[in-house]
């Protein structure tokens, strides 16, 4: 099967040195497998959305040399598609509505375990609605991190996939995409680790097929945060792309010209040098 890799940035800010690096990996090991490359504008969260980043970002992505193979899509055109998994989970009766409070929850540890809702139902309010999760480890086989498994009645219990205001969750939308864009190959930040074994479940629940997936490691700002808590100071430059584009490429560990002087001949001269193999390992961030 040829590969299928994606790019899949949620538009709440600009893009930064952490998506970048995102970017650059999967862009990499698509190509060097002679695969494609696919976007998806992940704008399924209204009220997490930045006005204007997600058109940003789409304009900054060519700027650094990296040109998708197929037009891109946006979540928010795919709402039938996630009423009808969600409507297959209904009838398999693998989910359930929760009216559950925080405090409701905060007594079993923020964490929702019996497969039924221990609030009582509400007829005047929306539910969310949560899947079952089994207890057993999920175990799945990370291309750079090894095998990781994670039980997950102990490590998020049963999670929300629609959430009371009626949005689908990132799981949801993220499974049935990957499957729908014919994935094969998801290569992403390892702070997105510890959703692939909800992402597996979901694939279970609704009959799709599992990709390989590789945990590329995180980047992290000077005091040693994740990039996302502190974007603004580390946005990227796409009007002068070759600096963050060496820099990204540093931080993975691949060789390129430097003497390049366009983001393509650098990304070209990277692809030259690059094996998936030789990608740092991630040794600070890992499953619970
Ligand atoms: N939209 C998610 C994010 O920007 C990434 C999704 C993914 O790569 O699976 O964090």
């Amino acid at each position: 099967m040829t590969y299928r890799g994606r790019f899949a940035p949620s538009p709440t800010g600009l893009l930064h040195a952490g998506s970048l690096a995102a970017a650059v990996g999967s862009w990499l090991c698509a190509k060097h497998a002679r695969g494609q490359w696919l976007l998806r504008m992940e704008n399924i969260d209204p009220p997490r959305e930045v006005a204007g980043s997600a058109v940003a970002i789409l304009a900054a992505l060519p700027a650094f040399g990296l040109m998708a193979d197929a037009p891109v899509i946006y979540q928010s055109s795919r709402a039938a598609a996630y009423d009808a998994a969600f409507e297959q989970l209904k009838q398999a009766r693998l989910v359930f509505p929760c009216w559950c409070s925080r405090s409701d929850l905060a007594a079993a540890d923020g964490i929702h375990r019996d497969g039924r809702c221990v609030a009582e139902p509400d007829p005047h309010r929306e539910p969310a609605w949560r899947i079952r999760v089994p207890d057993e480890d999920i175990i799945f086989d990370d291309a750079l991190q090894g095998e990781q498994r994670q039980n997950l009645r102990d490590a998020v219990g049963d999670f929300v996939i629609r959430r009371v205001e009626g949005f689908y969750s990132y799981q949801l939308a993220c499974v049935v995409d990957d499957a729908w864009q014919g994935i094969t190959d998801v290569v992403r930040g390892s702070d997105l680790l510890d959703s692939t074994p909800r992402q597996i479940w979901l694939q279970r629940c609704l009959g799709l097929p599992t990709p390989r997936y590789l945990h590329l490691p995180l980047v992290l700002d000077a005091e040693g945060r994740k990039l996302s808590k502190s974007e603004r100071s580390l946005e990227v430059d796409a009007s002068d792309p070759l600096p963050a584009l060496r820099r990204a490429l540093a931080f993975l560990e691949i060789k390129s010209d430097q003497n390049a002087v366009n983001a393509g001949d650098l990304l070209d001269s990277a692809l030259a040098h690059f094996d998936p193999k030789n990608l740092p390992h991630c040794s600070d961030h890992h499953l619970a």
